[in-house]
């Protein structure tokens, strides 16, 4: 019955089923799980002879004056102003370059408005207020909308708060009354939990603030129990299945050790020797590898797949563009190039999509004639097919979706598979987060490597930054500026990378060689200027955030990242390992007129630090684990309203409740377990398969 589409309730047609249906929200179901984004007290309004300016409030007030008008410095920018009162006092209110406001803004009309104080003029302002317009006739009480905590919704299109709110009320007013609850009842009493119908109740129309909370994390609790029960499901399924199992030593390993110009750091030695403990056994690894930028992690997998080589097998490393495709078979293909394998060389092979002897790696990976296959996606392709694939490597994991991580390894006979990431999860996170892989971390650079200075400017100090990376290419280094985006935005007041490289190469840098790269560019183009900088044809590299994992040139010394606030930290710290990697000083000069505590923060920790785990640290703190790790991470996105990080004692008490219910009743057979039963099959269609093999 919840299964219902939505298009069943009153007051839904086609177009809004249509709207909500782009927010994921198809069945009566989906709707009560359509949680609010923030709530409002509005059983007591805030005065506005008391508001502090700095301060975030709600308040009540009708508007007296106002209007629109253009932008003096630009006409097609207009700026919406009203005056409000609540009898305290006035306080005006503006919106900027929201033309349809005027339809809004009458004289005479009450609203709910919800902002941020500040002073302009000597005068109290709110800047883009959201707003709720109100009936003001007391004799008709609106119980859903005033005098009680309200829930503000994400709207879909063609909706309001008011008309949202009322059609989730009448939803829950019809369907919990006949809702089961999904959590079996002991697991619940055992850990305090509100039952399903009262929490999705409290959860949209809190009766106060205590209940409110409970609900919270009774619907919390519940999602990290689903997602830690798939995960510790599919950790078990995988330890009864049958892999296989290599030799360890031979050969072809200490034969590459040796030619290394290096020797491996302790950390390498150490998840080396991890690897091999999986690879040797007949259960297939599932092993996730972290570790910074320049850590050396493919040294690691290289060294992997010579294990499965020297055992008569294959391998295949999967990159996520075609640029870090290339790279790595350049280099992994120019380090093999010596040794010697049952009297041959090793072949090593390139798929990335358009190539023209694509038939002919076809048949030389089935006929086992490559030993190694290095490529994009398409290695996922359908119809090619590998002779005997042992060992896989899936580099930079959280670029590709779940999907398309789990085909990889049908393409051999449940091979070990190695996946790594150069962003670091901190450790007790990972570990929950990853409830299904095994970990391994490299957590130290090879020796002689110094520490990068990153630095920060406004834009108004620019030229010293331009001065700095000026040095750097006069010692024949080269560097990299990188821009937010390609096309300039003068709405936000940002350069990009198109235009900037025109003009660089014209004033600032027209004593050197400039290339382009981004990613409107043709695969082939972007291709050339990298090769073209790698072969130091060119002095500085003007790009997007496409140069973001994993290039590998260590002669380039200096980054400028512009409009550094509109990066996120990690993506900062990927940004700043594509310097550093080699025996020089580098510089990373951040330009930036960020005005908001959080980029503030962020910026201050990259200047700060350049150790990966700490950065990722701080970058959960201040963005929260669902921007951090991306939508496409597995199982986060079933995360709606759970928080791993505010919540970590509660992850771990679902996962352990979740350990417990697999050891008691595997299958859920107990009549208790039926419906958390039919609800997963209906929510992970892979759950069946699991239960099956299970
Ligand atoms: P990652 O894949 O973690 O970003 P790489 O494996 O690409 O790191 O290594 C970065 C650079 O450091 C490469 O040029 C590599 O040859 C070099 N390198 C790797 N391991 C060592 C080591 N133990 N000592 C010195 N240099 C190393
Ligand atoms: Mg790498």
């Amino acid at each position: 019955m919840q299964n219902t589409l939505i298009q069943y309730l009153k007051g839904i047609g086609p177009k809004r089923a249509k709207s909500f249906q782009s927010r994921g929200v198809s069945t009566i179901e989906d709707l009560l799980y359509y949680f609010p984004r923030r709530y409002e007290d509005r059983t007591n309004f805030a005065r506005i002879s008391e508001l502090k300016v700095g301060q975030i409030y709600t308040i009540k007030a009708k508007i007296i004056s106002g209007g629109q008008r253009n932008s003096w410095r630009r006409r097609s920018f207009s700026i919406s102003e009203v005056s409000v009162t609540d009898g305290s006092g006035k306080l005006s209110c503006i919106w900027f370059n929201q033309p349809y406001m005027k339809e809004y803004l009458k004289l005479g009309n009450s609203m709910i408005l919800y902002g941020k104080i500040e002073l302009y003029n000597d005068k109290l302002q709110m800047n883009n207020p959201e707003f709720e317009f109100i009936e003001d006739d007391l004799s008709s009480p609106d119980s859903l909308n005033i005098g009680r905590i309200v829930p503000i919704y994400t709207l879909p299109k063609g909706f309001s708060q008011r008309s949202i709110r009322s059609l989730i009320k009448n939803a829950l007013d019809e369907f919990l009354p006949k809702i089961n609850d999904v959590l079996p009842y002991d697991l619940r009493s055992r850990n305090n939990l509100l039952n399903l119908a009262q929490s999705l109740l409290n959860i949209h129309f809190p009766q106060d603030e205590l209940y409110q909370k409970q609900a919270h994390t009774r619907l919390s609790f519940e999602e990290f129990f689903i997602f830690q029960f798939l995960l510790v499901l599919r950790k078990l399924n995988r330890k009864q299945k049958e892999g296989i199992a290599h030799r360890a030593s031979g050969k072809l390993v200490d034969d590459f050790l040796s030619s290394l110009p290096f020797k491996l750091t302790a950390a390498q030695e150490k998840v080396f020797s991890e690897i091999k403990m999986n690879m040797s056994s007949p259960q297939a690894m599932q092993r996730l590898l972290q570790g910074d930028v320049g850590s050396g992690k493919t040294v690691v997998a290289t060294l992997s797949c010579l294990v499965a080589i020297q055992n008569g097998h294959q391998a295949a490393i999967m990159a996520p563009t075609e640029i870090l495709a290339r790279q790595h078979f350049n280099k992994i293909k120019s380090q093999l190039s010596g040794l010697n394998f049952s009297g041959r060389k090793l072949r090593v092979g390139l798929l990335v999509g358009q190539d023209k002897d694509k038939e002919k790696i076809y048949q030389d990976v089935k006929s086992g004639k490559i030993d190694l296959l290095i490529g994009t996606h398409s290695l996922l392709q359908e119809d090619l097919s590998f002779k005997c694939l042992s060992f896989i490597v899936i580099d930079e994991q959280h670029k590709f979706g779940v999907g398309q991580r789990a085909l990889l390894p049908k393409k051999g006979n449940n091979p070990d598979v190695l996946i790594m990431t150069a962003t670091p999860i901190p450790r007790t996170l990972a570990i929950t987060l990853y409830g299904d892989l095994d970990i391994s971390v490299i957590n130290q650079l090879p020796m002689g490597r110094i520490p990068i200075k990153t630095l920060l400017f406004s834009s108004e100090g620019e030229k010293k930054a331009y001065q700095i990376a000026k040095e750097e290419l006069n010692y024949g280094h080269q560097a990299y500026i990188i821009y937010p985006v390609i096309e300039e935005s003068y709405a936000l007041d940002i350069a990009g990378a198109k235009k900037m490289f025109s003009h660089l190469k014209e004033t600032e840098f027209k004593d050197f060689r400039l290339g382009l790269i981004h990613g409107k560019l043709k695969a082939k183009e972007q291709e050339e200027t990298m090769s073209k900088f790698k072969n130091k044809e060119l002095d500085l590299l003007v790009s997007t955030t496409i140069l973001e994992v994993g290039i590998d040139i260590s002669n380039a010394t200096c980054m400028i990242i512009a409009s550094a606030e509109r990066f996120g930290l990690s993506q900062l710290h990927q940004l700043r390992g594509r310097i550093g990697r080699g025996s020089f000083q580098s510089y990373c000069l951040l330009i930036s007129d960020g005005q908001t505590d959080e980029s503030k923060m962020r910026l201050k920790a990259m200047a700060s630090s350049t150790d990966g785990f700490y950065i990722a640290e701080e970058d959960l703190k201040i963005r929260g684990p669902g921007e951090f790790f991306g939508n496409r991470q597995h199982g986060l996105a079933e995360l709606r309203i759970a928080d791993p990080i505010t919540q970590m004692q509660l992850l771990k008490k679902a996962r352990e409740e979740a350990i417990k219910l697999l050891e008691q009743d595997p299958k859920l057979e107990s009549r208790a377990d039926q419906l958390l039963k039919s609800k997963l099959l209906e929510r992970f269609p892979e759950y069946e398969k699991l239960m099956l093999v299970g």
